[in-house]
């Protein structure tokens, strides 16, 4: 039987399972399984774990591709400066900005990665090495 033991994160909440043999970390309870293996330098993802290139490619695809289209049409918006005149700029960045999140949203949801931690842990930090609460 492999040497196993446990760890929780006090930020994350998230239990994490060592294997002291392999070194490797995974991250229990995860869907997809999520496990990261030392590689005497850094910690290294194993082979089919994430996002390929395609998968990225895709993602800034789903990003560009509206963007361009909205913002091309822009070329023919109507000339003068109509009370409208802000409204194709405005869509334009509208459509990138709700792409973006849609991807983005992907990639938090599949990382199991807290914004709300993130920034919690950011004001932690941010307070730690201020003078003002020592
Ligand atoms: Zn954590």
């Amino acid at each position: 039987m492999p040497l196993m033991e446990v760890l929780a994160c006090n930020l994350c909440r998230h239990i994490f399972e060592v294997d002291s043999e392999r070194q490797m970390v995974g991250m229990v309870g995860s869907a997809p399984p999520l496990v990261w293996q030392w590689d005497g330098q850094g910690w290294a993802s194993p082979r089919g774990q994430g996002f390929s290139r395609a998968d990225l490619l895709v993602g800034v695809v789903l990003v560009v591709f509206p963007t361009l289209l909205v913002g091309g049409s822009w070329i023919f918006r109507p000339i003068g400066t109509g009370p409208l005149a802000w409204f194709p700029a405005f869509w334009t960045g509208l459509t990138f900005v709700t792409h973006l999140m849609g991807i983005l949203s992907i990639l938090v949801s599949y990382y199991q990665f807290s914004v709300m931690t993130f920034l919690k842990s950011l004001v932690q930090s941010v307070l730690r090495n201020t003078k003002l609460f020592h």
